[in-house]
């Protein structure tokens, strides 16, 4: 089939070309790792790898516009189609001396390619040309009885890159899958101890395991198994206990706030939700500047909802509610308290019909217009006239320029 402009193949379809175009080149080639996991699991996966014999060189004649990624790796990223996928040497890895990086990668076979990777469910290959899988490693049984099991010595492959640790409850949460014994009991002797492995890549490991799948189970093993330590510090809860209310029960749908609602969670769930907690995980997992502005966003709305949602007249529940991050405060009280969340939830509902959030009535320059100073106290002035808007004291325009003018005149826009 052609790759015509209007008729592109999908992603899978696209990375089978490249499969096929070095098999024919009389190279073996595989779908490697995580793509062949995922579709045995049902999962359509969102990218796809190609593990084969051909050298780099090799591969970068096979296919117009290659790139490399990271030079001494050899791996390749491939256009077809529109696509691109990776496209890696069978490797064997060397020795990890900064349990991190392998000292030296040396090209070699399917079967030692397999042995580096992580876990069994890991480790499997796919040939989507015979329609065969090929499981050097016993990945199959492992996926079908839902085991993340270390491939080879667990100690020796947590030793090697501690990032692993988090990896490992990353896909048993991701999956509901069971660690296995030998593997959780490498995690545990020496969870908390991430040397090696910067604050970058574990702040992107929990990314990962906030965005998808359930944060809950995630956590619970992180904090159970004394990772929690590593992120928290000396804030973190006791992990033989931890406390996870509001990981366990608050599940909110994916969202661009998904990865900071977790993190809310987390430190609700710690009773460190304050500013100097929220920097400290900022910093420790090296989050963005939007990351944390969302935290802080999350945790001040939460706050302000719990200490004055019942007492608070119209206006201020309205612009609660109307909040960007409130959907995501309702769900973290929902696990808490589901009876609150819920009449919290039909108060919003009785709001909405007034507007929570409508136009303002009257902008800045409607003020100057009407002959107010210009100055500091104009913002002020604007709050209390939208403030009379939300709680429906103004009907039009003309009673928000009155009130306006009223207010002016009380020195209401003064120090
Ligand atoms: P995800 O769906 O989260 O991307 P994945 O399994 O595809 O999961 P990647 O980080 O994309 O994870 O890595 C692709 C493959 O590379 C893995 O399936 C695994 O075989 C191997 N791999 C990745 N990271 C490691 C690691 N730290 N140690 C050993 N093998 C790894
Ligand atoms: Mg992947």
């Amino acid at each position: 089939m052609s790759g015509a402009a209007g008729n592109q193949l999908s992603l899978r379809d696209a990375a089978i070309d490249v499969v096929r175009r070095l098999q024919e080149a009389g190279h073996t080639a595989y779908f490697a790792g995580g793509c062949v996991r995922d579709r045995l699991l049902g999962h359509e996966p969102e990218d796809y790898d190609v593990a084969t014999d051909a050298l780099p060189d090799a591969i970068k004649r096979s296919f117009k516009g290659t790139r490399r990624v990271g030079e001494s790796f050899g791996v390749m990223l491939v256009r077809s189609h529109g696509h691109v996928i990776e496209v890696a040497t069978f490797r064997a890895d060397g020795t990890y001396s900064d349990h991190r990086h392998p000292d030296e990668v040396i090209f070699s076979n399917e079967h030692d390619d397999a042995a580096r990777r992580d876990f069994t469910i890991n480790g499997l290959y796919e040939d989507p040309i015979a329609g065969l899988i090929i499981d050097h490693v016993g990945g199959q049984a492992d996926l079908e009885a839902g085991v993340i099991r270390a491939i080879g010595t667990p100690d020796a492959r947590f030793e090697e890159d501690h990032l692993r640790m988090l990896r490992a409850i990353r896909f048993a949460a991701r999956f509901q899958f069971e660690i296995e014994t030998d593997t959780a009991v490498a995690i545990s002797s020496r969870a908390g101890n991430l040397q090696g492995v910067s604050a970058e890549r574990i702040g992107q490991e929990f990314r990962r395991m906030a965005t998808n799948g359930l944060w809950g189970p995630a956590m619970r093993l992180a904090s159970e198994l004394q990772l929690a330590g590593v992120i928290l510090g000396e804030v973190a809860g006791p992990s033989d206990w931890p406390r996870c209310d509001h990981l366990d029960s608050c599940d909110p749908p994916p969202s661009s706030t998904r990865f900071e609602a977790a993190m809310a969670a987390w430190l609700l769930d710690q009773g460190e939700a304050g500013e100097d907690c929220r920097e400290l995980i900022g910093d420790r997992l090296v989050l963005s500047n939007q990351e944390r502005a969302r935290l802080d966003a999350i945790l001040s709305v939460h706050e302000r909802v719990g200490a004055e949602w019942e007492e608070a007249g119209v206006a201020t529940c309205k612009r609660l509610a109307s909040s960007a991050v409130f959907g995501v405060c309702l769900e973290l009280i929902r696990a808490v308290d589901g009876q609150w969340a819920a009449s919290i939830e039909s108060r919003v509902e009785d709001l909405s019909v007034s507007g929570l959030s409508p136009d303002p009535l009257l902008g800045g320059a409607d003020l100057l217009e009407a002959g107010i100073e210009a100055g500091p106290g104009l913002g002020r002035i604007l709050d209390a006239v939208y403030d009379a808007q939300l709680e429906g004291e103004l009907e039009d325009r003309e009673s928000a320029i009155e009130l306006a003018l009223d207010l002016a005149s009380r020195g209401f826009a003064g120090g």
